[in-house]
């Protein structure tokens, strides 16, 4: 097949690592940088310039969007799905996941089990919604927040209020969800492929921090996933519309907690930690999918 990788980044280890992989199964591969196209909305048919000239042919892409290009990025993706191009991850897909309570929304409305979470404005419905999740100690998360940047643990009700109307007063959007603290710092990644887990790893953090992010000093080790574990992760990607995530869980006394579902997983920690080839069992799946295309019930 003939694949184009969406990417800024064509040194990222992911990329590298796709692109190594593609060409391994004798693909033929390109890294386009996502912000180098043009959408062209004025011919009969859906098009895409890519620096300035008509994009040749491709059988499928795989988009790897950055959380600052996510508009633009997204846009380009559904060009490519109305040029009937396969991709993996659907812009709704990227989108929806993106944003923190969206995908909250969607996955609860589909009953997987997540930390309780609650989204309020107004100054008088904090404190009620602070103990509708639990009580303190409770974490608060910027909507757009990431490597684990924005989420904060507050011990007592009247510090998450006062750290909740700090962030209201600077126009900041902030969930409310409930501590697990049994969970004690740690979280699992499950590396979501079509409709299995191929990699999974559990995050540490370090010393007292809850937050196990690598970006927070967290370190990694491969994990056998529990059937239930599995299952959470799988149904969440297929309700996000992502064939291709990463999948955050909680380790809770009833099973796991999706957190969050990401589309454009990093692929060096997962790797790393299991040696496993995660690269070439995305590449293999695109390439299925594009060989034999799985019917869609909806087109039926
Ligand atoms: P980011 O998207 O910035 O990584 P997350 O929501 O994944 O933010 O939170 C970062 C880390 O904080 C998680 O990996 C987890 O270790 C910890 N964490 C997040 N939410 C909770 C929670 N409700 N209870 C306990 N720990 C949490």
């Amino acid at each position: 097949m003939k694949l184009a990788i969406l990417s800024r980044a064509p040194q990222a280890y992911s990329t590298k690592r796709l692109r190594a992989a593609a060409e391994q199964r004798g693909h033929t591969v390109k890294v386009l940088n996502t912000l180098r196209f043009a959408i062209d909305l004025t011919a009969d048919e859906p098009d895409l310039q890519f620096r300035g000239r008509r994009l040749s042919d491709y059988d499928a892409i795989l988009p790897r969007i950055g959380n600052s290009i996510t508009y633009f990025g997204t846009a380009v993706v559904r060009q490519f799905e109305q040029m009937d191009v396969y991709t993996p991850n659907t812009a709704n897909g990227i989108v929806n996941s993106r944003d923190k309570l969206r995908a909250n929304q969607i996955l609860s409305r589909h009953g997987i089990a997540m930390p309780a979470t609650a989204f309020v404005r107004n100054r008088a419905d904090v404190r009620p919604a602070i103990e509708q999740v639990g009580g303190a100690p409770v974490v608060i998360k910027l909507l757009e927040g990431t490597q684990g940047i924005g989420v904060i643990l507050a011990p007592t009700v009247k510090v998450a209020e006062a750290i909740i109307e700090t962030l209201h007063s600077t126009k900041q959007n902030v969930l409310i969800q409930s501590f697990v603290s049994e969970s004690k710092g740690r979280d699992i990644r499950a590396l979501v492929v079509g409709d299995r887990v191929v990699a999974a790893m559990r995050r540490v953090a370090n010393g007292d921090e809850f937050r196990s992010n690598v970006h927070r000093g967290g370190t990694v080790e491969p994990v056998e996933l529990d059937p239930a574990y599995e299952a959470a992760a799988v149904r969440s990607a297929q309700i996000m519309g992502l064939r291709v995530a990463g999948v955050d869980m909680l380790e809770g006394n009833d099973g796991p907690l999706v957190m969050e579902v990401n589309s454009s997983p990093g692929l060096q920690g997962i790797e790393e930690a299991t040696k496993l080839d995660v690269a070439g069992a995305i590449i293999d799946y695109i390439g299925n999918q594009v060989a034999f295309p799985e019917i869609d019930v909806r087109q039926r």
